[in-house]
């Protein structure tokens, strides 16, 4: 037969190979494999630890100010998708800072529109101001 380890030739009785020492399964006894296997399958499992979300209340955090605020919507958002690979964690954070984010967008959206406005009016000699009345 030949060694399922080294490959090696080794004589049909042998029990352990001649060449790498290694213990040849089909002649071995069964008692010497079975214990291990029983070690593997009982081995304890590690208690769960409740994983936290570093990226989502990092994102959460940096939505907060307007400085950060694009900083943290893109982390918002990459939290959000790491979190269903978390179990959830941080998803609370995460949503909260897109959500910010969002309102920030929306405000600087409003601003932009106001800026525009205003700038019309100051260019047509504040002619533009009944057309603000009328957006409003
Ligand atoms: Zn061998």
């Amino acid at each position: 037969m030949v060694c399922t380890h080294c490959g090696n030739e080794v004589e049909n009785d042998a029990v352990v190979c001649p060449h790498c020492g290694s213990l040849l399964s089909e002649n071995a006894p069964q008692q010497q494999a079975a214990p291990q296997q029983q070690q593997v399958v009982y081995v304890q499992q590690p208690a769960p630890v409740k994983q936290s979300n570093g990226l989502a209340v990092a994102g959460f955090v940096l939505s907060l100010f307007g400085a950060t605020m694009l900083i943290g919507f893109i982390l918002s958002i990459v939290g959000l998708v790491k979190s269903k690979s978390l179990g959830g964690a941080g998803k609370g954070f995460a949503i909260a800072g897109i959500v910010i984010g969002c309102l920030y967008f929306g405000a600087g959206l409003l601003g932009l529109l106001i800026f525009i406005i205003m700038g019309a009016g100051a260019a047509g000699a504040f002619s533009a101001l009944p057309l603000a009345g009328a957006l409003l």
